[in-house]
This record gives structure tokens, sequence and C-alpha cells, in this order.
């Protein structure tokens, strides 16, 4: 797709939202990978992104929603259009037994949040490095708790028709890292969750206790987007990668974790390529192993059109090979 930067540039410069051009995505991923966006905004409102959102759509410009790029892979040629960043979008709420916050708010400063007021239910999302928006979206969840356990009402701003609204939880259609988001492009704007009273230091000490299992767990010394695969059901995935013999299993600058096979890192110099090979050469000897077929949990945000995709594009030929 043609675009005219300069016109772009000639709307953001006149506009509120703080922009970049020719971003490093590698600042906007956990992964620490990617190239350039040729333009990186931050909504300091909901209606500074709702008017920007509004623009991609009258000049069918390319975009992509992000938070806090802790379950993205960015291409490595960039991104042809405008990344819209939501960490401004960090207002906080409490009322009674609810907590209404902005998308851009991370969900350990929430969990923290709701401790203070001495709200429970939220323990489990302490260390998910996400935003509320990336959660929503993704029905994140840990140590038997998940975001639609504790969502009430989502806001949200559809790009394409400009229309806003706001949904019930039950409307959400959320399921095993799934939602409504992911399959009608709408936007997370804000959420409320509903929680129970609970004494303060319970709360910590679970929040604590799950802090210290994912430090003891997660290779968290480096780069990555957490968990890159989705359970399978009956199986832990992590432990049928491990089985398979592939902790350590390297392309490039990729590696399945060590620590935790579920886990796909940056070394330090990893391509998007990399791990997109990676991560076919694992399902591959995956399904030829057990017969069934491992689904990533990452999205693949590619360089041009479309919208987030939940299986990479890549050929696997050179890296399956290298595992038979
Ligand atoms: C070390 C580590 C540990 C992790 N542990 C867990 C865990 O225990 N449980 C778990 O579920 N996940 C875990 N994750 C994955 C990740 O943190 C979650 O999926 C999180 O919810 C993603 O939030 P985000 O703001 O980073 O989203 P991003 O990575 O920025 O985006 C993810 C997707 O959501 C979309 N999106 C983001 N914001 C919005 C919005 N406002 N509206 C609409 N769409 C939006 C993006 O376009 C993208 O498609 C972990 C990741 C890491 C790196």
């Amino acid at each position: 797709m043609y675009y005219n930067n300069r016109e772009i540039e000639a709307f953001l410069a006149a506009g509120p939202s703080p922009y970049r051009m020719n971003y490093p995505l590698s600042k906007a991923s956990t992964f620490r990978i990617g190239g350039n966006a040729a333009f990186a905004v931050s909504p300091q409102t909901e209606e500074e992104l709702a008017s920007l959102l509004d623009y991609c759509r009258r000049e069918k410009l390319y975009h992509a929603v992000i938070g806090n790029g802790s379950n993205v892979l960015f291409d490595d040629e960039g991104f042809d259009g405008m990344i819209i960043l939501t960490s401004a979008l960090n207002r906080i709420a409490a009322e009674g037994e609810l907590l209404m916050a902005g998308c851009g708010v991370p969900l350990t400063k929430l969990a923290a949040e709701a401790e203070k007021n001495g709200l429970g239910g939220l323990e489990f999302a302490y260390g998910i490095p996400g935003t509320l928006g990336g959660a929503v979206y993704m029905n994140a969840g840990a140590y038997g708790g998940e975001m639609c356990c504790v969502i009430r009402q989502v806001g949200w701003y559809d790009p394409e028709s400009g229309v806003q609204g706001v949904f019930e939880n039950r409307d959400c259609a959320f399921g095993y890292r799934d939602s409504v988001f992911q399959h009608r492009d709408l936007i997370v704007l804000w959420a409320s969750l509903s929680l129970q009273r609970r004494e303060r230091s319970l709360i910590r000490a679970d929040m604590n206790d799950y802090m210290s299992r994912r430090r003891e767990k997660q290779p968290l010394e480096f780069p990555s987007a957490g968990s890159t695969f989705k359970r399978f059901p009956g199986y832990f995935t992590g432990k049928l990668i491990e089985e398979a013999g592939l902790k350590g299993f390297t392309v490039g600058g990729a590696q399945v974790s060590e620590k935790h096979a579920g886990f796909v890192i940056n070394r330090g110099n990893a391509t998007a390529s990399d791990v997109k090979r990676l991560i076919e050469a694992v399902k591959d000897r995956i399904y030829r192993q057990n017969g069934i077929r491992i689904e990533c949990e990452v999205r693949f945000i590619p360089s041009v059109g479309g919208s987030a995709e939940s299986e990479p594009k890549a050929s696997s030929d050179r890296a399956a090979e290298s595992l038979q």
C-alpha cells in the first residue's frame, strides 16, 4: 500500500497525541524484536484514540493497537502504518467492589490497586506483564484465574464503523485465550471489574506467592512473549515440548527456553523469522510425535495489511529439517 507519509505526519503534527516516525518496534514488544513502524502514536485520551482510528479508516491506513506488546511478535520488516500505543490511557477508579480502568493500565498495577482497596479476585493477574486492554482481548489468565471471571463490563470502539459501545461480560464471548474482540477487531477502551472484599494481607500473600512462582519457573531474564503456545486440551504444552527433547532447541537467536519449554526466548539477536521458524519446527515435531496440532498464543503482527494473526506465516522447511 502506498501512503503519503507527509500528509500523515502533517495530520499527527496538528493533533495532540505524541508521535514518532520510524519507531523501532523492538521497543514496543517484550520479545525485543521487530523492524520500524512508519508511525507510532500515543493517544492521551479515549477521544484521541478514537480520532486516530477514524483517520486510519478514512485514509485506509493500516494500524494496530498495542498495549505492552507482551503477547505479540512484530515483523522484521516493521509495520507500514500506524502503531497506536495505549500506555497513556491509564486512569483507575474504585467504587465499592468495582474497579474501573483504562485499557492501558498495566495488569500488575491494577492488581496492586485492588489490593490497596481491599478487593480480592485479581491476585492471579499480578505479574502478567500486559495491559488491561491486551488482557481482555486475550482473556489472560494464570493460577486458576482468568479475566473473564472478574470482568463486568467492557467499553469498546469499532474502528470500522466508528461506533462505540459497552459489552456486559456475557457479550464478550470469552474462551480460553479468546474473546469477541479478536474476531470483530473491536478496540477495548476501558473495563470494569467486579471484585470482592478480602483481607489485604491475604491478597498480598497470594500476589507475592504468584510472583515468586513466576520468578522461579519462567525465564524472565530473557526477552519473550510468555507462553508461546496455547494449552492443548488434556496436555501441558511445555511438558510435551520438553518430552520431545526440544528444550534448548535453537534457530538463529531464538531458543526454546531451557528453564521452561513453553517459552520461546530471544537470546539477544533473534529475528522474527528465527522465532517463526522455531515455532513451526516445534509444532511439526509435536504433530509427528503426538499427533496433535498445538496452536500459538502469541499474535503475529504482519508488516502490511490485515489484522493480528494467530499463526505465523513463514516457511518452516529449514528448521523442520534440522529437527529430523
Ligand atoms: C514473561 C511473560 C509472562 C506472561 N504470563 C502470562 C500469563 O501468566 N497468563 C497470560 O494469559 N498471559 C501471559 N503472558 C502474555 C501477555 O502478558 C498477555 O497475553 C497480556 O494479556 C497481553 O497484554 P498486552 O497489553 O501486552 O497486549 P499486546 O501484546 O500489546 O497485544 C496482544 C493483542 O491484543 C491486542 N490489543 C492490545 N490492546 C488492545 C486494546 N486496547 N484493544 C483491542 N486489542 C488490543 C493487540 O492488537 C494484540 O493483537 C505473559 C507474557 C510474558 C512476556
